[in-house]
């Protein structure tokens, strides 16, 4: 696959040339080299152009590949057409230590992962199991490539860009596209150059690279971008550092994130067995970094430039509550007091997909080897949690593993997210008492760790979170702090040392790799009929080609209705897999107008008041259509596809606002729902709690032509709406058959 995509890029990068007519970035050119269409025949627009791109591969977590994989079941095809994997790592919680909390986590979750893994087996599916490692850490490892697009089913799939990628978090929907041979959109994306000059050196590391940038550009600075880093500071910079400046670019709100081809992703391919990667990139290595008079002026080039220098970088701790807030570890004693943090460090965590390579590793153990050494007494409980079990069983191997476990109070969990994701049984978190935490993270959102609102969660490099949790205190400076020892002597810290590479290669027992059958015809697919977790889907029904009739207002909606209002998560993702039980949160955070409260509308056929999944079933029992109003960006946030399958899957018809976030009204499409827009932002104003609506167009349905609808009030009085709409051919093609994925199976029939 690899060989056959770089074969491509000198024709493509030629054509990309032809129209663009100026350098181009790294970013671009992988862009214009993914194109659906092939060779480029038009210039795109950044921040505004909407283009199809063919990506390479796909990879899936746990939680998200459920209802993806269902979905994909619905396409009626043999095999997925790229690519793709699935990785079991969020369902794990840590509590006691890898072994107790791996089984049981799969006597909790055996269900999910027998069905992932038969799913994966039948389709042509990678499957990681359950203890191999984190989703990211384990694509780095061993799929992502220079110049190579990916997306995938986490926000921080954006981590492969440390090996060149354009790698992009997207929701389930656009998986299921990918998978079933379906081009994947994107807004052409601005670009910030980032340039580094000078190089690490003590205690800073990659981390602070992107703890610095977060501090600059903030959690928002990077919406809509791909940031490309580029410059000497970026080429001296190992290939899992750069892997870990790109992870965090999430927390920017960045698209993604990426680097050229150099040096260390030669080193890291061919230490990770892909000497035959480097021989192929090495032929096409000019396409796979940006230009050099790019480089050279990169302000006339990038929509931003910012520039670091390596050399002054110190090491940072970003927090608490948001990545954003950067400190530089030299002030946090000032800061902490000045707010009110607590300055004592009850626990500190070591791993993640952003910092848990077997450098980060090398790095925190050479902290904890001379804390011992020098007979300093740790004070923190640390916990580790591998990135992969490669990186786990090296580690062990080269004694790293066993340097942790000197530490008075270490814990080993498995190679999973764990606390990242809330996975994390803290003893004591129910009391929500305030304290302080470090962790080599990359989110520290109040709750996201332990649950409790009141733990102050900093992040920071793997190497300062080793010499925090050894002080015991939050405004520790290990550049000019001493410690106590046991024989009450004042004694400092060396500074880090690690290996970028096992000096005796990588190595792995079982790597926890199930491979797909051949022939997956014969597989059957694992779901119990009597899971309350996962369920298999039943294709929406078709249109009758007539006008909806009789429908009656299910909600209408006040104010910010995100895919978190229509779909909420919390307690409910634990449905994720079962369309019917996860439909029980339709709606619940909506705010109904009306009686400006959430999950209380009216149920037009008895008059009284009920919850808002229970009012829809009554309609749909009884084969009445609904439909639901709401105001201006409807659906924002994230891209949850359960947000437009829910509705669908309890008789909505039709979804009539003031305007979309354009990822749900894409989802809703792709469901065989109509997404509709007032012509009239007005006749909202219009819509009042007993109207029924008789759409009296549709049988014409046709691109560019709204759509006319009858409202009747209760007092018998009329309005007549026009309402907009954006379905082009393709896309009532969807609503004719039901959804998206009934297109596509009809046509795999044909
Ligand atoms: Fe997401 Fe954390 Fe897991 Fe990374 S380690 S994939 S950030 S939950």
């Amino acid at each position: 696959m690899i060989k056959k995509v770089y074969e491509r890029y000198p024709e493509r990068i030629a054509a990309a040339r032809q129209v663009v007519q100026k350098p181009l970035t790294l970013a671009e050119k992988i862009l214009y080299a993914h194109l659906w269409q092939g060779n480029a025949t038009e210039a795109y627009e950044r921040g505004n152009s909407y283009v199809d791109f063919a990506p390479d591969r796909v990879a899936m977590q746990d939680a998200t590949a459920q209802m993806a994989l269902l979905q994909f079941m619905q396409a009626g095809k043999a095999k997925v057409a790229v690519p793709s994997t699935v990785h079991a790592d969020h369902l794990i919680q840590a509590k006691i230590g890898a072994d107790k909390d791996l089984q049981e986590a799969l006597n909790k979750n055996n269900e999910v992962f027998n069905f992932l893994s038969s799913i994966c087996n039948k389709y042509g599916i990678g499957f990681w199991k359950p203890g191999a490692g984190i989703i990211h850490q384990v694509v780095l490892e061993n799929y992502a490539f220079p110049g190579g697009m990916m997306i995938g089913t986490d926000s921080h799939t954006v981590n492969a860009g440390g090996l060149g990628m354009v790698a992009v978090g997207v929701g389930g929907a656009d998986a299921v596209d990918v998978m079933a041979g379906m081009a994947w959109e994107l807004k052409m994306p601005k670009l910030i150059g980032v340039k580094l000059t000078g190089k690490l050196n003590g205690w800073t590391s990659a981390k602070d690279v992107i703890l610095k940038v977060a501090g600059i550009l903030t959690v928002k600075g990077g919406t809509g971008a791909i940031v490309e880093y580029f410059g000497e500071g970026a080429v001296s910079l190992s290939a899992t550092g750069k892997g870990t400046i790109c992870n965090m670019g999430a927390e920017i709100g960045a698209t993604t994130s990426t680097f050229g081809y150099d040096d260390s992703m030669r080193r890291y391919l061919a230490a990770t067995g892909r000497q035959e990667v480097v021989d192929a990139a090495d032929k096409i290595a000019e396409h796979l970094t940006g230009d050099a008079e790019v480089y050279a002026e990169p302000e006339k080039y990038f929509d931003q430039v910012i520039e670091i220098n390596l050399d002054e970088l110190t090491p940072h701790l970003n927090g608490p509550f948001t990545p954003d807030l950067a400190t530089p570890v030299a002030e946090m004693r000032d800061k902490a007091i000045a707010n009110d943090w607590p300055l004592d460090i009850e626990w500190a965590l070591i791993g993640s997909c952003t910092n848990s390579s077997y450098e980060d590793l090398s790095r925190a153990a050479s902290i904890v080897e001379d804390a011992v050494a020098k007979g300093v007494k740790p004070k923190a409980i640390l916990g580790i949690n591998p990135g992969s079990e490669q990186v786990r069983y090296t580690a062990e191997r080269d004694g790293l593993i066993d340097t942790f476990k000197k530490f008075e109070n270490a814990r080993i969990f498995t190679n999973a997210c764990g606390p990242c994701i809330g996975q994390w049984d803290r003893e004591g978190a129910e009391k929500q008492e305030k304290n302080s935490i470090i962790h080599s993270f990359n989110r520290n959102f109040a709750k996201r760790a332990d649950g409790n609102p009141n733990t102050h969660a900093f992040v920071a490099s793997p190497e300062m979170v080793a010499a925090v949790a050894i002080s015991g205190r939050l405004d520790f400076n290990p550049i000019t702090d001493t410690l106590t020892n046991q024989n009450g002597e004042q004694v400092k810290l060396d500074e880090p040392k690690g290996s970028e590479l096992p000096a005796k290669g990588f190595d792995v027992e079982d790597n926890g790799y199930q491979a797909p059958a051949e022939d997956g015809s014969a597989v059957q697919v694992i779901v119990s009929p009597t899971s309350d977790r996962l369920q298999l889907l039943e294709p929406f029904s078709p249109w009758d080609g007539k006008n909806i009739t009789g429908a009656k207002l299910l909600i209408k909606a006040e104010g910010k209705c995100t895919t978190d209002h229509i779909s909420m998560a919390g307690p409910w993702l634990k449905y994720r897999g079962h369309l019917d039980n996860i439909s029980n949160n339709m709606l619940i955070g909506a705010v109904n107008f009306f009686n400006k409260e959430t999950n209380r509308v009216k149920n037009q056929l008895t008059g009284e008041y009920g919850e808002v999944p229970a009012v829809q079933r009554v309609y749909k029992a009884a084969g009445v259509p609904s439909i639901v109003v709401g105001d201006q960006n409807y659906g924002e946030g994230s891209s949850r596809e359960h947000a437009a399958m829910e509705p669908r899957h309890l008789g909505v018809k039709a979804v009539l606002v003031k305007s979309f976030a354009r990822i749900h009204e894409t989802n809703l499409k792709k469901q065989g729902m109509l997404a509709l827009t007032f012509v009239n932002a007005e006749d909202y104003d219009k819509i009042q709690e007993d109207d029924t609506f008789d759409f009296l167009n549709l049988d014409s349905f046709a691109p560019n032509t709204p759509l006319q609808i009858l409202i009747t009030h209760a007092d018998g009085t009329t309005d007549t709406i026009l309402a907009n709409h954006t379905y082009n051919e393709q896309q009532i093609g969807w609503f004719r058959a039901g959804s998206a994925l009934n297109l596509i199976a009809e046509e795999a029939k044909k």
